[in-house]
């Protein structure tokens, strides 16, 4: 499946807006989650074959060297009346294959894609919500937000690079939202623990969505799970990316890092 850039905009100086419309988007099944995301496939630079192309088609005909990079990215808003994707690209640096391409993309820019998937909602029943990630998160936050029923308390923890990517979420729930700044001290990373651990929790039952940086978001379930009690059933945890680390080279480590986590809240013995 294929779209072309038909709006962009930057919400921030490092997040970038992308509303992808034509192409075969009227095909786009949109699932019920707030947490949708999307295989993006960028083709190497010089690849033999279309901009609209199917990467199964490409891997099946063509060399390794020219089959696409592979990115997931939630689907901030899917409007099926006009059949247009809105995905947020945080920007970070000149590096990569995704955050590259947002910063260069132009209108009629072709993209492909595959799915979407996911499985994540604001539990309504819970008595209060958590959400707490970097900026890579903040389309699946703000997606969920706009979800919570009114009243419902969520409370809502962000890292980013200071006040000026600081965003208006809307909500029509009672909000409480912080962002964490960065302070580029060598100890960012502990920032965002932090901010969870210092929480005072609201009684009653918690519904976690913490999506992120993986050493970050591996602390963060930590803490959650050992200190605070909650039922891994009430998480929705997910290491989005890892730093210093390609999402190709994170790939491989994944799996290994995600049995990791799970055996920092393994009962000894
Ligand atoms: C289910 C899912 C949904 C996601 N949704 C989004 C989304 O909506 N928006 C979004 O921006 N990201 C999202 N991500 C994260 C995104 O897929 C990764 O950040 C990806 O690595 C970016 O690819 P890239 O080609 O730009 O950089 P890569 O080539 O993968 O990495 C190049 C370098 O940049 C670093 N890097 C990668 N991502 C970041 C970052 N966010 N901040 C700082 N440094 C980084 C890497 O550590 C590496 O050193 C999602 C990930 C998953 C698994």
């Amino acid at each position: 499946m294929h779209g072309q850039v038909v709006e962009k905009s930057w919400l921030t100086p490092t997040l970038v807006r992308v509303v992808l419309g034509g192409g075969d988007l009227e095909r786009f099944s949109m699932v019920d989650a707030a947490d949708a995301y999307v295989n993006l496939a960028f083709p190497p630079p010089g690849a033999p074959y279309d901009a609209e192309f199917e990467p199964a088609q490409v891997r099946e005909h063509h060399d390794r060297q020219w089959w696409p990079a592979r990115r997931r990215y939630t689907v901030r808003a899917w409007d099926p009346s006009t059949a247009q994707l809105t995905i947020d690209f945080v920007v970070h640096g000149d590096v990569g294959v995704a955050g590259a391409w947002a910063v260069h993309a132009e209108p009629g820019d072709v993209l492909v894609l595959e799915g979407p998937s996911g499985g994540y909602r604001p539990d309504p029943e819970a008595d209060w919500l958590l959400m707490v990630g970097d900026e890579s998160a903040v389309p699946a936050i703000a997606a969920a937000l706009e979800t919570v029923p009114a009243g419902m308390l969520a409370v809502v923890r962000v890292l980013c690079d200071g006040p000026e990517h600081d965003l208006d979420l809307a909500c029509s729930g009672n909000l409480a939202l912080s962002w964490v700044h960065r302070l580029g001290d060598g100890h960012d990373e502990e920032l965002l623990p932090a901010a969870v651990r210092d929480l005072s929790f609201p009684r009653g039952r918690v519904d976690a969505f913490i999506h992120g940086e993986a050493t970050e978001i591996r602390e963060i379930r930590k803490h959650l799970l050992v200190e605070r009690g909650l039922a891994r059933a009430d998480m929705s945890c997910s290491p989005y990316w890892r730093r210093d680390m390609t999402d190709e080279a994170w790939r491989e480590v994944k799996r290994d890092f995600v049995r990791a986590m799970d055996e920092d809240v393994a009962p000894v013995g």
